[in-house]
């Protein structure tokens, strides 16, 4: 062949190839527009669906083996609009198994309401009649991506979002079926890939986030049962499934097109800076025992030559911070040890932090081969420190009980085993200081007359307590104030959890 040939030969197979991709592209947005036409999304602004189910508490898992714990929702509105976008998440939540099952946020007691809102760059939830920057999410950041993801993950907003994002399709065959596979990134870089039934309807779409704990992680929706609700095609049934667990399961009842929907953004939430980044400061609580202040603590107790920390919550960010914060107080001495006192995602996201630092982490036997496999998740949404060390985690499982001690000064570490809220509680007590600190069993109000949640965690806490003849004088409880053992007793005595349980 001639170079000119040979020219000519490759400017054909280029050209052929910017042919059938601008073939596909042009067949993609036939697909899309097809299944915008089939779900009625075309001239589609807003909606308001509505209806029952379950959700579970992400997260907060009875062990490594269980899926996330389950509540009924009575009712529950969701409402997006899909210009600015905004979207309100309005649910009620009441216990459901009788006796439950175990895992955070059990036993819960009478009726709570949940309302989340976004509104384009913002996110607040609402506390009776008061907006309040959102709770469970990190930052105004992550709630804000969480709820714009949740408008994504219907089937209007993913085929709208695909328009505007010039979605790739192809086909596939599904179990025999034929289907479409729509896939994109949103200008956010968010990844999603749904797929298309032979009526354009949208059954299923998947998209991944980064989560602390289980490195990348997808979020799956499912949707069946389509019907036609004035002109638009809507799902009666979503499932939905994080981690590879449910987290809703909904039945919807009634769907209203083009509803009202505009939000607005309150004020206080508009007017509100984020905080600066907080430069923790420890608080001397005994000699050697220092409190790492935040929404939930760190404990750290120096030995003669090293660090024991206890509890390692939330995130990355949080333990470098409170890591940082160690090394000014208790300088030249590394840390050793993390306890880990449950699996619970709040009190577990920052441990991997401890162990890219070397630090080996004690934890309930039990936990340990879950920790290993779910460790060795993928992490490219965001590498955090382990995942760049390449270090390998260390592990100390630990069974009925074991001591720390240098000489200098004793800590111990037990587990109790029973409780509801998690199988592998661990509790860390000071014989010499009387300090004992404890996780989710007492969560004292601020408020010392209202009642503190699930008395018959509290109770069994305290039965282990009692048992191991522990002369306690002070818990240090890793969410709320300070509080006396003699608290914990009154508290015992004075409240119960009521026993409303529903189907
Ligand atoms: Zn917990």
């Amino acid at each position: 062949m001639t170079g000119n040939m040979k020219r000519r030969v490759l400017m054909a197979l280029v050209l052929a190839g910017l042919w059938t991709a601008a073939a596909s592209a042009q067949s993609a947005k036939t697909t899309l527009d097809a299944a915008a036409a089939a779900l009625g999304a075309t001239s589609l602004n807003s909606i308001q669906y509505s209806g029952w189910g379950s959700d579970y508490i992400f997260g907060q898992a009875y062990d490594g083996n269980s899926p996330w714990p389950r509540f009924y929702v009575p009712g529950f509105t969701t409402t997006i609009d899909y210009t600015t976008p905004a979207w309100r998440d309005d649910r009620r939540r009441t216990q459901v198994q009788h006796p439950p099952l175990g895992g955070g946020f059990q036993p819960l007691v009478g009726e709570q309401r949940q309302v989340w809102v976004l509104s384009g760059t913002y996110a607040w939830d609402m506390v009776g009649q008061n907006a309040v920057p959102p709770a469970v999410e990190r930052d105004m950041r992550s709630a804000v991506d969480g709820r714009m993801a949740q408008i994504w993950l219907t089937p209007h907003g993913f085929i709208k979002a695909a328009l505007a994002a010039n979605a790739a399709a192809r086909a596939e065959t599904v179990r025999g079926a034929k289907k479409t596979a729509i896939s994109f990134t949103t200008p956010s870089k968010v990844k999603l890939e749904g797929l298309l039934n032979d009526q354009n309807l949208v059954e299923r779409i998947e998209t991944w986030v980064d989560n602390p704990v289980l490195g990348d992680m997808m979020i799956e929706a499912v949707f069946s049962d389509y019907k036609d609700f004035g002109g638009v095609k809507f799902p009666t049934r979503i499932l939905q499934r994080e981690g590879g667990y449910p987290v809703l399961d909904l039945t919807i009842t009634e769907v209203k097109p083009n509803a009202a929907a505009a939000i607005e953004v309150p004020a206080n939430i508009r007017q509100a800076r984020p905080p600066a980044p907080a430069v923790l400061e420890p608080e001397k609580l005994s000699d050697g025992v220092w409190i790492v202040p935040g929404g939930a603590k760190s404990i750290a107790v120096e030995f003669r030559d090293h660090i024991v920390v206890v509890d390692a919550p939330e995130t990355e960010a949080r333990s470098i911070a409170v890591i940082d914060a160690l090394k000014k107080t208790i300088p030249g001495k590394p840390i050793r040890y993390v306890v880990n006192t449950h699996t619970h995602f709040d009190h577990a996201g920052g441990l991997r932090t401890y162990a890219a630092e070397g630090a080996s982490i004690i934890t309930q036997r039990d936990n340990v081969p879950y920790y290993e496999q779910v460790w060795a998740n993928p992490r490219t949404i965001n590498p955090d420190r382990l995942a760049k060390s390449g270090r390998k985690p260390v592990f100390e499982g630990l069974v009925g009980s074991r001591t720390l001690s240098d000489g200098s000064r004793a800590l111990v570490v037990y587990h109790y085993a029973g409780n509801m809220h998690n199988a592998g509680m661990l509790m860390v007590f000071l014989p010499k200081e009387r300090i004992l600190i404890e996780a989710d069993s007492f969560n004292p109000s601020n408020n010392p007359n209202e009642p503190p949640p699930a008395i018959s965690n509290l109770a069994h806490f305290y039965d282990a307590v009692e048992r191991l003849r522990l002369d306690v004088e002070q818990i240090v409880p890793t969410h709320g104030r300070l509080v006396t053992l003699d608290e914990a007793r009154k508290a015992i005595a004075t409240y119960q959890d009521t026993q409303e349980w529903t189907k």
